[in-house]
């Protein structure tokens, strides 16, 4: 005789009976049948068949709408769908390429249910961002997605595979591979911890990917870690428009939205400028270390929870007056201030050679180009921090560098110095770059002493350059923003330049050009914006005599 259920199981199974009854309603309404076709050996040992089998069967019975197909893997269907494991799972063949290699166990489950409801629906329910960023796939995109039953995050990654194979089914093909079943499969891509997704065999992600992130990775083939949401506005009307996204600008960005203020950043291209380009940063409080890439994407996710980022924008034209109208290669800003935030970009040597052999073997980021010299012969031009820095991270990677030096002193800090010597890298004092040489790449530098003036050449396989930076005035100089002697933006101590409503902040200022005084000098700038903002009068007076300043 069976025992009385207790009311809270009782209560358990009329909770279930009534998710039962919604699905259903839910299939029943749908604009699109769902044909499964399972291929599965019939042998009794393959446990994962027998498991597909059932749970499949049992999905089934939810509504007329899913329909399943068993075969043998003998069956000619299974040679025309290139089916060689079992189980596989093929999901309406007739307008998806989605499959599954296993069985839908576990936290599976909950993939295949939301799988079921997507295909029925016939619409993948993507976020409108991330729909715009799969439309943009114009090749196909093969992807793979690791799971397991026992993994609690598996079933995001793979529903975002679906959904992209949904939008996209002309680019895009979906394999979810439970690496359970499929263990070799598994090995053969080193998918160890799960989710792992890949597209064209190229590692897109690690992990569960918010499906922005996730749609930016396959769209970009390579794996992302932030996303920068797009917007179709022409005009956008703002307090406070910043240009430039590196330290000073974001952390400005936070600081300004923070006080109240509208505001939107404009960056035409890498977020973090220079900090993105730094293999590691050691100086920067509360990171004894940390990779200038991650460190950027710290700071853009920080920035991008206060204000709007427009990535991939150039400033093509500004007109000084109020509001500031900024043009840009995508749309018009019209701001009450402006923040130029434009930083610095790297000098060039200015040899013979330089320009032409620029990406065939001269390189000013060694963290971008570094791993393609492992093993190489390269030499590092400069004494400052950067120059020191570079070298030892190429050093590290497995590179023969040797810097050379056009004085008899380093720049660079002592300790970043003494490490150069701790690891036996090799410096040539009083040293200057005369020429670099090589007909498709570079073979060879010809280098001069600066004390004799004697020339020698030297085989080299490429040219790291990190000699400082020139400041990026294009913008401010157009607009007639005052420069200081050495060419970088002139201001009063508190970021305000010559014009009223046009400030600065970060290297291109000049200073110390460290990370953290870019985003100590973004901040400043953003409260005295916000202070100048909220007391108008000032304002006007200080444009009046600005105006008068200049005659007008
Ligand atoms: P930098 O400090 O201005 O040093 C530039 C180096 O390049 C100097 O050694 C200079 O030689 C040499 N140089 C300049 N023009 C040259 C030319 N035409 N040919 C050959 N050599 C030339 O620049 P940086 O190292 O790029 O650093 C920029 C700023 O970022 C600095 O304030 C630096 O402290 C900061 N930074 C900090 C860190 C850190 O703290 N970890 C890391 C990177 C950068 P001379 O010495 O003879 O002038």
């Amino acid at each position: 005789m069976q025992r009385p259920k207790d009311p809270e199981s009782r209560e358990r199974d009329l909770a279930g009976e009534a998710y039962i009854r919604q699905l259903r309603a839910t299939f029943e309404k749908m604009p699109h049948d769902i044909p499964l076709l399972l291929f599965a050996d019939r042998g009794a040992d393959n446990v994962f068949a027998q498991a597909a089998r059932q749970v499949i069967r049992a999905f089934r019975e939810l509504s007329p709408r899913i329909t399943l197909k068993e075969y043998d893997l003998t069956h000619e269907l299974a040679r025309k769908h290139q089916v060689t494991a079992s189980p596989t799972l093929i999901i309406a063949p007739d307008r998806y390429a989605i499959r599954w290699l296993g069985a839908p166990m576990g936290e599976e489950a909950r993939t295949f249910l939301e799988i079921m409801l997507l295909v029925g629906a016939g619409r993948s329910s993507l976020s409108e961002q991330a729909a715009k960023v799969i439309r943009r796939i114009d090749s196909p995109r093969r992807v793979k997605v690791f799971v397991s039953p026992t993994c609690p995050y598996c079933p995001q990654q793979a529903v975002n595979g679906v959904k992209a194979a949904i939008e996209r089914p002309e680019h895009v093909s979906l394999e979810i591979v439970d690496i359970q079943a499929e263990p070799e499969i598994a090995n053969q891509y080193g998918a160890q911890s799960v989710p792992m997704a890949f597209a064209n065999d190229v590692l897109i992600g690690h992990g569960a990917q918010a499906e922005e992130v996730f749609a930016a990775s396959l769209q970009k083939l390579e794996p992302q870690t932030i996303f920068i949401p797009e917007s179709d506005a022409e005009q956008v009307d703002t307090d406070l428009l910043i240009v430039g996204g590196g330290p000073a600008g974001l952390t400005a960005g936070i600081y300004a939205v923070r006080s109240g203020l509208k505001t939107a950043i404009v960056e035409r291209q890498a977020l973090g400028g220079q900090v993105a380009l730094t293999p590691v940063v050691e100086n920067y409080p509360g990171f004894t270390s940390v990779g200038g890439k991650t460190l950027v994407d710290i700071l853009v996710s920080h920035a991008l929870q206060y204000t709007q980022i427009f990535l991939g924008e150039d400033v093509v034209e500004v007109q000084y007056g109020s509001p500031i109208i900024v043009r840009t290669s995508r749309r018009t800003f019209r701001a009450k201030s402006l923040l130029l935030a434009t930083g610095a970009s790297h000098r060039t040597l200015g040899v013979p050679g330089e320009s032409r052999l620029s990406g065939r073997g001269v390189s000013y980021c060694s963290t971008c180009d570094g791993p393609l010299f492992k093993g190489k012969r390269v030499i590092m031009v400069g004494g400052g921090n950067s120059a020191v820095t570079e070298a030892l991270h190429l050093f590290h990677m497995g590179v023969h560098v040797t810097l050379v030096h056009r004085r008899d002193a380093l720049r660079a800090q002592e300790f970043l110095a003494k490490q150069l010597a701790d690891n036996g890298i090799p410096v040539v004092w009083d040293t200057e770059v005369a020429e670099i040489r090589g007909e498709h790449r570079v073979r060879e530098v010809l280098l001069r002493n600066t004390r004799t003036g004697k020339t020698s050449p030297l085989k080299v396989d490429g040219v790291f350059v990190a000699i400082g930076y020139e400041p990026a005035v294009r913008i401010a100089q157009q607009m007639g923003v005052e420069l200081n002697e050495e060419g970088y933006i002139r201001q009063d101590g508190r970021h305000r330049t010559n014009l009223p409503g046009v400030y600065s902040a970060g290297d291109v200022e000049g200073g110390y050009k460290q990370i953290v005084t870019a985003s100590g000098q973004g901040a400043e700038a953003a409260m005295t914006i916000f202070e100048d903002l909220i007391n108008p009068y000032w304002m006007a007076d200080r444009r009046t005599e600005a105006a008068a300043a200049a005659g007008r």
